[in-house]
């Protein structure tokens, strides 16, 4: 059976993720595969950070396990296959009362559970992806798919936990997550310490950002997630647990991998028929007008793509992104991915695919050695034998090569942003 979970924290704190290892732990079912983490349309105005819902499979475990977690020093298993499953109902009021005790209770959290016995289809987790989804559509498909559901609130968290149950896990990567750290986290020193070493492991990725010198595996402590690695080997990350356990300034009380869609551009749309608003989209179009910067440190230009101006615009955030789009030429042929608002496409990854020629006006010589001086329409003058010309001298200007993908630092992605290193394990 399926179980999903979403919407359980604020702010200030709680994390659905967390939430969920407490599911699996308290729930008396044997976990089968990993359970996920599901990162939904980043571009929804309602979410607390990274517009995460989690799923897991539940049942009798069969066949082989595999050690995943760790809640103190009892490993978590996961079995390759289930037999018995339970019912539906009653487990959708087991998990409706832990998350009654554990969520972060605020005006804006919304939790909703769902549990099925099946997979929902896949198209539900793709417009999640894309658009805003209404509660009565997560509502329909719950109720046409015979699924057992709670909700507190509004039941917003409804919309999130189907779409989870309904990722058909093509494209994956996995995080590791640490929670329940005895001890102060060390300085930023060692923290950046600590993320070198582990961004250097192979089958692991955006450990460390080295363009702002963050440690990311760190997150905001603000959350019971003390350590987050991503990768997409799990293998990698199971070992790695191992290590971390090793070490006082890594140990944590609980440990569990996930397998995620995170890194893989699940929601980006390329080419799409139109552009809708909370759209993530790729598209290729010629730059139209030459950029210009903000007070903010923002920068604008309109991109001409079939036949249309697009107005897109790189953030001061976005570090070397934007100093290459300050580079742009009218002329010049991009690739540009980014979530698309109000008539803006808010730039995630450029790619230049080439540049045009720019030409600067030359300054123009006599034959009898005087510069020609510009006389209006009528073109220009030289001034000491009166010889007159009807047009001006161009010369090639040189410019900056920045063909290639350019893209934000890694503290700066989407989480459902994909980059080399992040899918060399997924399926493109
Ligand atoms: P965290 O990542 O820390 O778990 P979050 O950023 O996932 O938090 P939530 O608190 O889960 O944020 O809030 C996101 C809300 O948006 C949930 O209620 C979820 O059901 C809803 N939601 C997610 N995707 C969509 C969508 N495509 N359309 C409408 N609502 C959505």
């Amino acid at each position: 059976m399926y179980i999903a979970i979403d919407d359980t924290d604020f702010p200030g704190g709680m994390c659905t993720t967390y939430l969920m290892t407490e599911v699996i732990h308290r729930l008396d079912l044997d976990l089968i595969g990993f359970p996920g983490l599901v990162r939904l349309n980043p571009n929804i105005p309602y979410k607390t950070r990274g517009n995460a819902a989690l799923t897991a499979r539940l049942g009798t475990g069969r066949g082989e396990a595999i050690d995943v977690g760790r809640y103190g020093s009892r490993k978590v298993l996961s079995w390759n296959d289930c037999g018995e499953t339970g019912d539906p109902e009653e487990v959708a009021g087991l998990v409706l009362e832990i998350v009654k005790e554990k969520y972060g209770k605020h005006p804006n959290t919304n939790p909703g559970i769902v549990v099925s016995s099946t997979r929902f289809p896949s198209w539900f987790y793709r417009e999640a992806l894309r658009r805003e989804i209404m509660l009565e559509e997560a509502m329909e498909l719950l109720e046409k798919e015979g699924a057992s559901y709670r909700y507190l609130g509004n039941g917003r968290g409804l919309i999130g936990a189907t779409a989870a149950i309904s990722w058909e896990q093509e494209r994956t990567t996995y995080e590791l997550l640490g929670y329940d750290h005895a001890g102060p986290r060390p300085d930023n020193g060692r923290m950046i310490g600590l993320a070198r070493e582990i961004d250097s492991i192979p089958g692991t990725f955006a450990s460390m950002d080295e363009e702002n010198q963050r440690a990311t595996i760190f997150p905001s402590p603000r959350t019971p997630v003390y350590l987050g690695i991503r990768g997409h080997d799990h293998v990698v990350l199971r070992s790695l647990m191992e290590t971390l356990q090793q070490h006082e300034e890594t140990r944590c009380g609980r440990y569990m991998l996930f397998v995620t869609n995170q890194g893989t551009d699940d929601n980006v749309v390329e080419e799409p028929e139109q552009l809708t608003d909370l759209l993530t989209c790729s598209i290729t179009g010629t730059v139209a007008s030459l950029p210009v910067g903000s007070d903010g440190g923002h920068w604008f230009c309109d991109v001409n793509w079939r036949g249309m101006l697009v107005r897109t615009a790189a953030y001061e955030e976005s570090g070397s992104l934007a100093s290459a789009f300050r580079m742009l030429r009218p002329g010049d042929m991009v690739q540009i991915t980014g979530s698309y608002n109000s008539g803006n496409l808010n730039l995630e990854k450029l790619n230049v695919i080439t540049q045009a020629e720019e030409y600067r006006r030359a300054p123009s010589i006599c034959s009898c050695g005087s510069f020609y001086r510009n006389v209006g329409k009528s073109g220009l003058k030289c001034p000491s034998c009166g010889d007159a010309r009807g047009y001006h001298s161009y010369t090639l200007r040189s410019r900056a090569r920045i063909t290639g993908i350019h893209l934000p630092p890694v503290s700066s992605r989407r989480h459902l942003s994909a980059y080399p290193g992040s899918r060399d394990g997924g399926n493109r």
